[in-house]
């Protein structure tokens, strides 16, 4: 039967799912398992949308060392190598959950970030703050 009053019909639509709870969740969880690899993807889209929204903010998607200018290698970089007080400072976000930390902020410009490639970003831990590839490694 069709509902006039749309009001009615979200009432018994509400008592309905109310009542059937359960088999709401099975059809979900159906759902998710014959969806799972969609999600996922949608999953990696969203996060690599993310990461490279994240980049252009603060430099532009390369390294600003070498010039890698593949995603994957790219990182975010504390110039001033405090990252790890920073970081301690926003309950040891890590990966996605930082970028999109920064992304609720509006992308602060005040935290010193750069784009890094991930060798380049070691290279610099590892080097005591400069990167092997500006010289002082033999
Ligand atoms: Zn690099
Ligand atoms: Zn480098």
């Amino acid at each position: 039967m069709a509902y006039r009053d749309i009001n009615k019909k979200r009432a018994y639509y509400r008592a309905w799912s109310l009542n059937h709870r359960e088999l709401l969740k099975t059809y979900r969880d159906k759902w998710r398992i014959t969806h799972e690899k969609e999600i996922k993807a949608y999953g990696v889209k969203r996060n690599k949308r993310l990461k490279h929204d994240c980049l252009m903010a603060y430099g532009g998607a390369f390294c600003v060392c070498c010039g890698e200018k593949n995603e994957m290698f790219l990182t975010l970089d504390h110039k001033n190598n405090d990252g790890a007080a920073h970081r301690r400072q926003i309950a040891k976000l890590a990966g996605y959950a930082f970028y999109s930390y920064l992304r609720v902020q509006k992308f602060p410009q005040t935290l010193g970030l750069q784009v890094c490639c991930y060798n380049c970003n070691c290279g610099k831990n590892a080097n005591g703050g400069l990167c092997p590839h500006k010289g002082d490694w033999a």
